[in-house]
C-alpha cells in the first residue's frame, strides 16, 4: 500500500495565526522563546506582526519543514513571517533549525519600544548634565514635540516587500529623537526651556483655533 500523497496546499495567514494562538503551549513545548510567543500572542489581523523580527506589515505563510522535504500542508507546519525573515529562514527536513533561527533573531514589539525609550533617555541625560530640574523640563518639551518629529521621520521611511523592517522603524525613531534633541541649546537653563514650552503651547493653541475666531489685528 502506498503512502497517501502529501499535496501542496496554500494555508492562509489567518488559519496559521488562529492555530498557533490556540496552541501556545505547543509552541512553548517546541522550544520557541518568550519573544516569539509574545509576537504570536500580540499578532492580529490589522497589526500583522512578523513572528521573528516583530516588524509590522505583510505576512507570508512560511513552512517550518519545507514541502519538498516532507513538510505537511497543515497550519501546524507554518509560521507567519515578513518577507525578509522568510527568505533568510532555513530549509531543512527537521523543525529544529527553523526554531533555532527564529529564536536567534526574535525581537518582540515591546523590545523595540524599550530600545526607543532607552535611546531617548540616554540622549536627554547627556543633554541635561544630571541637572534634575532641566531633565524634567526637557522631558516635557521632548514629549510634546516627538509626535511631530515621528510623523516627519516616517514619511522618510520605506517598505520592503510591503513590510517595514525593525531597523527601518528604529532609524525613523532615532531620527525623530535626534531632531527634537538637536533643536535645543545644551547651555539653556531649565527656566529657558520652560519659557520655550509656554511659547509652544501658545502657538499650538493658535493653530488649533478656527481661523475665524482669531482676533482682528
Ligand atoms: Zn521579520
Amino acid at each position: 500500500m502506498s503512502k497517501p500523497a502529501n499535496k501542496r496546499k496554500h494555508i492562509p495567514a489567518g488559519k496559521v495565526r488562529s492555530y498557533w494562538q490556540e496552541h501556545i503551549s505547543e509552541a512553548i513545548a517546541l522550544g520557541f522563546n518568550g519573544r516569539v510567543i509574545e509576537n504570536i500572542e500580540d499578532d492580529y489581523d490589522e497589526l500583522r506582526l512578523c513572528w521573528c523580527c516583530g516588524s509590522q506589515g505583510y505576512q507570508e505563510s512560511a513552512h517550518i519543514i519545507p514541502h519538498s522535504l516532507g513538510g505537511q500542508s497543515t497550519p501546524s507546519n507554518f509560521f507567519l513571517l515578513c518577507h525578509e525573515c522568510h527568505v533568510r529562514s532555513p530549509d531543512f527536513a527537521i523543525a529544529k533549525p527553523f526554531i533555532d533561527y527564529i529564536n536567534e533573531y526574535a525581537v518582540s514589539c515591546t523590545d523595540l519600544i524599550v530600545e526607543v525609550v532607552t535611546y531617548g533617555k540616554r540622549k536627554l541625560e547627556a543633554l541635561s548634565f544630571e541637572d534634575e530640574k532641566k531633565m524634567y523640563a526637557l522631558a516635557e518639551v521632548f514629549e510634546s514635540r516627538l509626535m511631530e518629529a515621528c510623523t516627519e521621520a516616517f514619511k522618510m521611511a520605506g517598505y520592503h516587500a510591503a513590510s517595514q523592517s525593525r531597523s527601518t522603524k528604529m532609524a525613523a525613531f532615532r531620527y525623530a529623537i535626534d531632531k527634537v534633541i538637536d533643536e535645543f541649546d545644551p547651555s539653556s537653563s531649565a527656566e529657558d526651556i520652560e519659557c520655550q514650552l509656554e511659547e509652544d503651547d501658545k502657538s499650538a493653541a493658535i493653530s488649533r483655533a478656527p481661523s475665524n475666531s482669531l482676533p482682528a489685528r
